[in-house]
């Protein structure tokens, strides 16, 4: 289907909007008044620029305040209307958006409505245009879509229809199935939005937290199955009034929303993409750093060993179990000091997993490694992370673990890590939800709830998404961040089976870890039983303790070194979480520690 992005749906200029709409790969655009009013270039010169870009113009919105009026308000208001249409002639544009009515003017009377809509249908069609009439959520006297179709109804005009917009409707909780009972050839038009389920006023929620399909909580999907099965084949389009989205870049913002738009219309099956490939695991975590020292010193005082060394590359591979971290003193290292760059992810299918990510407009990045070396394909994550889609690596079938030449030498007795838990990646806070939806729609990885953790700075948000048997778990987050340099701090989160002997090994190897306030064991005292002894030796090793229905969790910190840092962590049983109820102490902590440091 053809897709189309409302201008207020991004930051900028009308130009840069429309710039960002083209390359993000839509097939047009809503013309918001406001955008075109601010614009120096005139409505010829706007059609000319969309027509260069391969945009139409599919709408000019909104008109307000129109119907229902006494007699002289009207004739005031078809005056207007006129103006608009001349002007609409001269964009190239055949339809326009009339809201209902929020005006104190407006009576409660539909015969009213419907005559005067009928007559500014009568007046669009001397110009060549379509009314689509559009019920406000906050409408004065209409405000459900089906009240504003019986007007259209009522008022039986071919240049008169509807428009529907999922917000309006699903967020005063109308049933969408009656909108199989609408012609689909009288619904002119249809816009999209997403928003998180607040409770609060439907005006302030619609103009500030509307957001993409996909990431939100109303069924937009489910809408759009009921309009299409009504017959309409007009644009899917976007019209989102976000805060967030209104200050973000607006060329990354069109990318997302048109993704959001690719993978509705695959759920709704009227397209089909490569099929998601779900990765069976973490092969690697990648740092890259200025200085390897601090981090290889943290890496061997945890049980890793420097087990292998990239062929033609200054990337070695540390190692302990399952879990692999390649340190990267390459040319490509970026400036702010040590950070987690790219994670290898365990792919059935890696040129499957590969060719989905580009289909959902994933950056595809170019080839980094030698000609000799194993293909590997990578994607660019919206925080700019790279994913790697790697085989799993057999004796077989060697994959990129065959770039490395083993090193020699005997092996630390390590600390008992297994694999790698979870990796956090702290988000810039502009791409938050945009981050959860590529990592669902591009790696199908499952979502978990959002929650927000208290930071002495600030308020952490946190998202997890996880593959459904937790082989590979990413914690998303956004807010405050305790690094030297402010950079958002990520972390590798090391599986074992036995925190408090791993703990112990890594301090008796040198190791730090990050002291916890007395308090906290005191309040863990007052809300968990513990055995003799048991909460002592948590206070020693600053080991932070969680349990939820499923199970129990343990786990504690190192410092951090440039932007990471680590964890070690021993799930028990079926506990899902990451020890969310545990954060804002850690958070203050690592603040502290940060402070002490002079970071
Ligand atoms: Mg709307
Ligand atoms: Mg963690």
């Amino acid at each position: 289907m053809r897709t189309s992005i409302a201008t207020v749906s991004l930051s900028g200029s009308l130009t840069e909007k429309l710039t960002a709409a083209s390359r993000a790969g839509f097939d047009g655009v809503e013309i918001f008044e406001n955008d075109l009013l601010a614009s120096p270039l005139t409505p010829e010169e706007i059609r000319a620029r969309c027509a260069d870009l391969g945009l139409s113009i599919d709408l000019y919105q909104p008109m307000r305040d129109i119907e229902a009026v006494p007699e002289a308000e009207f004739a005031r208001n078809l005056r207007r209307a006129r103006h608009k249409f001349e002007l609409m002639r001269r964009l190239g544009t055949d339809t326009v958006l009339v809201c209902s009515s929020v005006s104190p003017l407006a009576e409660d009377d539909d015969a009213l409505a419907a005559a005067q809509l009928s007559q500014l249908a009568d007046l669009a069609q001397e110009f060549g245009v379509r009314v689509a009439y559009e019920a406000l959520a906050w409408g004065r006297h209409v405000s459900t879509y089906d009240h504003a179709w019986r007007i259209v109804e009522t008022a039986d005009h071919p240049a008169l229809g509807t428009c529907l917009d999922s917000f309006h409707i699903l967020s005063r909780g109308s049933d969408p199935k009656g909108i199989e009972e609408i012609p689909g050839e009288k619904i002119f038009f249809l816009q999209l939005a997403d928003a998180p389920l607040l409770a609060m006023d439907v005006l302030q929620w619609s103009r500030h937290y509307r957001c993409f399909p996909g990431q939100g909580g109303f069924d937009v999907a489910g809408l759009v199955r009921h309009v299409l099965s009504a017959g309409y084949d007009g644009p899917l389009s976007l019209e989102i009034f976000n805060d967030v989205f209104r200050q973000a870049e607006a060329g990354p913002t069109a990318v997302d929303a048109h993704r959001s738009l690719l993978v509705l219309q695959e759920t709704v099956g009227v397209a089909r993409l490569p099929a998601p490939v779900v990765p069976t695991g973490i092969a690697f975590a990648e740092l890259v750093t200025s200085d390897a020292e601090p981090v290889t010193a943290l890496l061997g005082a945890l049980g890793f060993a420097r087990t292998a060394r990239h062929r033609s590359k200054p990337v070695d591979l540390w190692q302990q179990g399952e879990a692999r971290v390649l340190v990267n003193t390459g040319p490509a290292v970026r400036r702010d000091g040590t950070a987690l760059a790219a994670i290898g992810l365990e792919s059935p299918d890696p040129e499957g997993a590969a060719r989905r990510a580009e289909a959902l407009l994933a950056p595809v990045l170019p080839r980094r490694r030698a000609p000799e070396d194993a293909p590997l394909e990578a994607v660019a994550a919206p925080d700019g992370t790279e994913l790697f889609f790697c085989s799993k690596d057999t004796p077989e079938l060697p994959g990129w673990r065959a770039d490395f030449t083993d090193t020699t030498g005997q092996l630390p007795a390590g600390t008992g890590v297994r694999r790698i838990d979870h990796l956090a990646l702290t988000q810039p806070w502009h791409h938050f939800d945009e981050a959860t939806l590529f990592h669902r729609s591009v790696l199908g990885l499952h979502a978990q709830e959002s929650v927000d953790v208290a930071d002495p700075y600030g308020l952490l948000r946190s998202r997890a998404v996880t593959t459904p048997d937790g082989s590979v778990r990413i914690a998303l987050s956004v807010g405050a961040a305790p690094t030297e340099d402010g950079a958002p701090a990520q972390h590798i989160a090391l599986a074992t089976e036995d925190v408090v002997t791993a703990a112990r090994r890594f301090r008796d190897s040198g190791g730090r870890l990050l002291r916890m306030p007395a308090n906290y064991y005191d309040d863990l005292a007052a809300r968990f039983a513990f055995t003799e002894g048991e909460l002592e030796t948590y206070q020693d090793l600053g080991i932070l303790y969680d349990r939820d229905a499923g199970g129990e969790f343990r786990h504690c910190y190192t410092r951090t070194v440039g932007r990471v840092f680590f964890e070690l962590v021993q799930r028990d049983g079926d506990y899902r979480g990451y020890g969310a109820q545990n954060a804002p102490v850690r958070l203050a902590v690592q603040h502290t520690a940060k402070a002490l440091t002079g970071g």
